[in-house]
């Protein structure tokens, strides 16, 4: 299998396994993502997606394998030292305080951030990059439609200034329009410098937007490379681009 593996990881997923009880929700993968790179995971419903940037956050334990990230092993750490080493988890859902204003989450997203200066640098950073969430700063996150949700909750993630930045299926339930809108926020925060594993259902756009791939099945990584080698692909276009 070509991986097409970067020279400077930034997360190496080797021999990855994670279980619900006898359920083998990961059974081995190896994933690489390197230094500012945007490489997506694609497939279909119940592959194992979310189970595997949940692993990578510290969520939830592996039943074997391991996880290093910047060269570190860090599978044995809680979520929040993985958080505070730059491993940040936009979860699926979007997990945003629905009765806080967009202020108070997003500074909950800096908890981990003991400098005033550096929050409110980061603060002003997620302004320019995100001037829709500006403007409702004060408005009651889930008064916020489904696109802005999206964006705090991405905003938010970029508050505790991660190097990793995961996104569980950021195109959820959104209508088409707001779904680019999304992806060139999630582009800008690339270029910006933060390494960007996405999971998504979308495959197409994901395939557009991202460098590398890989294609998860039952558990298991069944294929990977460039965006547009898996793009060209007719296992891939037959099973996720519908054609
Ligand atoms: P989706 O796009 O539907 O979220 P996914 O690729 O992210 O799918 P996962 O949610 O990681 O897949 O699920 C992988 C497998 O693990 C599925 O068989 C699912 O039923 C099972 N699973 C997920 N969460 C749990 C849980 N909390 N307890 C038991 N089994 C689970």
């Amino acid at each position: 299998m070509a991986t097409d593996a970067p020279a400077s990881p930034v997360l190496e997923v080797r021999g990855m396994e994670v279980a619900y009880g006898a359920i083998q929700a990961v059974q081995g993968i190896d994933l690489t993502v390197g230094a500012g790179e945007l490489v997506c995971l694609i497939g279909a419903n119940g592959a194992g997606k979310t189970t595997t940037l949940n692993a990578i956050a510290g969520l939830l334990p592996l039943a074997g394998g391991e996880i290093r990230f910047l060269g570190e092993p860090v599978h044995s750490l809680p979520a929040h030292k993985r958080l505070r080493r730059g491993i940040a988890l936009v979860p699926e859902g979007r997990g945003i305080f629905t009765r806080l204003t967009v202020e108070e989450n997003l500074r909950m997203g800096a908890y981990t951030r003991p400098d005033k200066q550096e929050v409110e640098a980061g603060l002003a950073r997620v302004y320019a990059m995100l001037p829709r969430i500006r403007e409702r700063l004060t408005q009651v996150a889930g008064t916020l439609s489904g696109g802005e949700q999206q964006m705090l909750a991405i905003g938010r993630a970029l508050l505790s200034h991660p190097k990793l930045l995961l996104l569980d299926e950021p195109s959820m339930g959104l209508a088409p329009l707001v779904v680019e809108k999304i992806f060139e926020v999630i582009q800008t925060v690339a270029s910006e410098g933060v390494t960007v594993l996405l999971v998504e259902q979308n495959a197409h756009l994901a395939l557009e937007f991202a460098r590398r791939g890989y294609v998860m099945e039952s558990g298991r990584i069944t294929l990977a490379g460039s965006g547009a080698d898996l793009l060209a692909d007719p296992k891939v276009r037959a099973a996720y681009l519908g054609e």
